[in-house]
């Protein structure tokens, strides 16, 4: 009998999760969350119960062992769920992160920290950009996605970002490898490498960029301006924070301390009036979209080959990521031979470049779009109607998470009254 993968897509709404069984067993859990204002089928514990359940189902077992999981990147809507407590009943082999949430690096620190402040300054400006309720309402959610601890937008039971980090850096009943592999480990690019927990397969990491200035490119204060007035404004905004750390969800090694900042200081008459018309005219949405799309870039780019099959898992990547990638034949050649696509960004405009489709995926290959079609500026044109017609043009057999048909193309089936789809494909 053949071989094949299956790759469950647990609907989540807004979000991302989902659980390949490789053909002799083991299995991946690739993020586990969802965007507060696009929920799927679950509650955040609800989806735990159901990988659970999931998990002992497939493999037989009394106790739930995923060999390996991964989270894409540290945004809600692929995270969210690691913040419960059920996870204290499931036992791991290894878990993945992007390189960028080693703690111990001191490039991934100071990315944060920048992050952290700029994302801070926007924070305490908001309430001086003149802002109807659906674009506050979007800046807002995109700082505490960000790690900034608004007032009002606190989750119930103390559930954040940072939590869920905690419990992937620490949590879970019992880990084969104490701590988590940062991918990738090296500036190889692609690099490949396999691991014991996972036999007979190979991992191709195509992002994050490991190389500084690439990162740098990606980081909201490379646009200095931006970062400078917002600074600006949030001082002139009579409602500065005093304490900045009651804002900081990171906690206090995540700011930056007022002796590394301080540009203004330096500054003529002249470029401080400059700064000054720049602040009264910064834009909230942009500067909110710039810390959303930096931690987008963040994501883990794999391409999991099990045999003849190759998986990509883009999570949300951007275009900064996918410019690299598209530019190298190695990377170019990885893709060439995909056999199955999970489309970023949940169908969003800037997550699947034209050129992925139309030139270097080969036609036919299925596609998963985990997303929710709903009102919020969040989610306008998610998932890009552009992008489901150039798959369909393509040939590629999609399903959508948000909107499942009666009949499902070729390979895929649902269960559970449509709290899953899954996709069998040979390898
Ligand atoms: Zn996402």
């Amino acid at each position: 009998m053949s071989k094949t993968v299956k790759i469950r897509m647990y609907n989540v709404g807004f979000g991302d999760s989902f659980l390949i069984t490789l053909p002799d067993g083991p299995l991946i859990l690739i993020d586990a969350g969802f965007h507060s204002r696009g929920k799927g089928e679950f509650s955040g514990d609800e989806l735990v119960e159901q990988i659970i359940k999931d998990v002992k189902s497939i493999t037989g077992a009394e106790d739930a062992h995923i060999d390996v999981v991964i989270c894409t990147h540290r945004h809600a809507d692929h995270l969210f769920a690691f913040n419960s407590s059920l996870w204290d009943q499931v036992s791991v082999g290894e878990v993945w992160l992007p390189w960028v949430e080693d703690r111990k690096n001191e490039k991934a620190v100071r990315l944060w920290k920048k992050q952290a402040s700029f994302a801070m300054n926007l924070a305490t400006a908001l309430s001086s950009f003149q802002l109807n309720a659906a674009d506050r309402e979007s800046v807002e959610f995109m700082l505490w996605n960000a790690g900034v601890e608004l007032p009002g937008m606190a989750a119930a039971g103390g559930w954040s970002n940072a939590k869920a980090l905690d419990c992937l850096h620490e949590g879970f009943a019992y880990r084969r490898r104490t701590k988590p592999r940062f991918l990738p480990a090296t500036r190889t690019f692609p690099e490949s490498f396999s691991c014991p927990d996972l036999p007979d397969v190979v991992i191709h990491v195509l992002g994050p960029p490991r190389d500084p200035e690439l990162i740098e490119e990606l980081d909201p204060e490379a646009d200095g301006e931006t970062y400078r007035a917002l600074a600006m404004r949030a001082a002139a905004s009579g409602e500065a924070v005093a304490d900045m750390s009651a804002l900081a969800a990171f906690g206090p090694e995540w700011q930056v301390r007022e002796d590394e900042g301080g540009a203004e200081d330096l500054l003529t008459r002249n470029e401080k009036k400059w700064l000054e018309n720049l602040a009264t005219g910064a834009d909230a949405l942009l500067a909110a979209t710039h810390v959303d799309n930096m931690i987008n870039s963040t994501s883990l780019v794999l391409v999991i080959e099990v045999g003849k099959a190759r998986l990509l898992f883009p999570g949300d990547a951007e275009w900064g990521t996918w410019k690299r990638i598209l530019a190298d034949d190695d990377a170019r050649a990885l893709l060439h031979n995909a056999t199955f696509l999970k489309v970023g960004h949940h169908g969003s405009h800037n997550a699947t470049p034209k050129t992925l489709v139309e030139e270097v995926l080969p036609e036919g290959i299925p596609a998963m779009i985990s997303t929710q079609e709903g009102p919020g500026n969040y989610r306008n044109n998610i998932p890009l109607p552009d992008l489901v017609t150039a798959l369909e043009e393509h040939d590629m057999r999609h399903v959508r998470s948000d909107q499942l048909p009666e009949r499902l193309p070729r390979g895929f089936r649902k269960g559970d009254d449509g709290k899953w789809i899954e996709l069998s494909i040979p390898c």
